[in-house]
């Protein structure tokens, strides 16, 4: 596999190194991470791995037949091992910390013990869920769909960049389930369709990245308005000092639970650097790469907006199959680029992080890091999304020398 092209395991040094305080709102455009590429991989290498195996199945949990029931259709035999530690603890309405990464089956982990409240209550509660992206909020309300199939709950999922009149109309007909975005969220309950205080439950996911993207003041509004809030389930992919004051605020008496994703794993993802010499051409290097028929479903990473529609569309032009997602499109958009690249119509995706943050494709052959990641967490996260379920992935990262 060498020679797709000269790498090397030198330190990766020489670029700029201009880290913004925070890795989305307001920053400028060009700026270059000032981490070393080798340290990322070193890093993510190091991340301890488990195989978590549960001796019991979910036919062994407390949970109603119908659940067993849809769990066994979804193909769900054993729990994970979020889902393990914590399913008891939330079906006794334990606030929960949990500290897991997509992929750990963490969406699960908090849906399982709402639907079994749903399906005992006679009068079910209703279930707030709040997430950072658009991709994650749709995502969540899949699986609530496809677990609680049959049982006649309602659902909806409520975003920016959709229809907001037809969100209205949804809000008030009451669903038993609403996750959605911050920010829409927020619209809706200005407007008078949606009133927090009807909401007992609340699950905070990727907690850490809503407050990266600067949710912080969002969330706090719509948890003060939640006057009646019983029950909280607080998911972040990281736990550091600056959360923990934030956290402590929303959780009473919460249970810690905390998983290694074994995602970013040396025994399923190769990772490589790759130097780009001065004058050298850059995206030239990347189609290199992607002819080879190697690289069957690509994840490309850039920084900006504009590098992630400008790679594309040279992509375009070079004659691959290739979209793109980002913030500036529209979630019909993105939607319909995520389910092209996962049916395997588009072999390439180009990508921010922000959109790209809890995206579930199966499959991904190669990621590659068109400019180095930002932070350790982000890395963590694209080289993750590759690899996946036992299979092998490559991760590839470019640097500028
Ligand atoms: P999540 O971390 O919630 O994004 O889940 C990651 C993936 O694991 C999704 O594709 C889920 O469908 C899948 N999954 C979740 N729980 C289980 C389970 N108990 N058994 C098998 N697959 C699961």
């Amino acid at each position: 596999m060498s020679d797709y092209r000269k790498k090397t395991s030198r330190p990766a040094n020489g670029y700029a190194s201009r880290r913004p305080s925070s890795p989305n709102r307001g920053k400028k455009k060009g700026q270059e991470s000032n981490l070393k590429a080798e340290d990322l991989q070193q890093q993510a290498q190091a991340r301890e791995i488990t195989n978590y195996v549960s001796e019991r199945t979910f036919a062994d949990f407390p949970i109603h037949e119908k659940l067993k029931s849809a769990l066994a259709h979804k193909g769900y035999e054993k729990p994970t091992e979020i889902q393990d530690r914590s399913i008891e603890d939330l079906l006794n309405n334990r606030d929960l910390l949990g500290i897991a990464q997509t992929g750990t089956g963490k969406t699960a982990a908090f849906l399982i013990p709402i639907i079994d409240k749903q399906l005992r209550d006679t009068k079910p509660e209703a279930i707030l869920v709040l997430a950072p992206t658009r991709e994650l909020a749709v995502q969540i309300e899949e699986e609530y769909r496809s677990l609680s199939r049959g049982m006649n709950f309602q659902s909806s999922c409520f975003i920016g960049g959709t229809n907001i009149n037809r969100d209205v109309d949804r809000a008030r007909r009451r669903p038993d389930l609403v996750v959605g975005t911050p920010g829409r969220l927020l619209d809706l309950s200005d407007r008078g369709a949606l009133d927090f205080r009807d909401f007992k439950v609340l699950v905070l996911d990727e907690f850490d990245r809503m407050l990266d993207m600067g949710f912080e003041k969002d969330v706090n509004r719509i948890t003060s308005a939640m006057r009646n809030r019983k029950h909280t389930m607080l998911f972040s992919a990281t736990l550091d000092k600056t959360q923990r004051n934030q956290i402590d605020r929303l959780l009473t008496n919460a249970v810690e639970v905390k998983v290694s994703s074994g995602e970013a794993s040396n025994d399923h993802i190769e990772q490589d650097i790759i130097k780009i010499a001065e004058g050298e051409n850059k995206f030239q290097v990347l189609l290199n790469l992607i002819d080879n028929p190697e690289f069957e479903k690509v994840l490309v990473f850039a920084e900006t907006k504009r590098w992630v529609s400008k790679v594309r569309s040279q992509l375009s032009k070079a004659g691959i199959k290739a979209d793109e997602i980002h913030g500036n499109k529209t979630q019909n958009y993105r939607q319909n680029a995520l389910n092209a690249f996962k049916t395997g119509k588009i072999r390439v995706l180009v990508a921010t992080d922000v959109a790209a943050r809890g995206l579930d494709v199966e499959d991904v052959s190669h990621v590659i890091n068109y400019q180095v990641p930002k932070t350790m967490d982000s890395y963590i996260h694209r080289v993750g999304r590759t690899g996946r379920a036992g299979k092998t992935g490559k991760a590839y990262t470019f640097i500028q020398d």
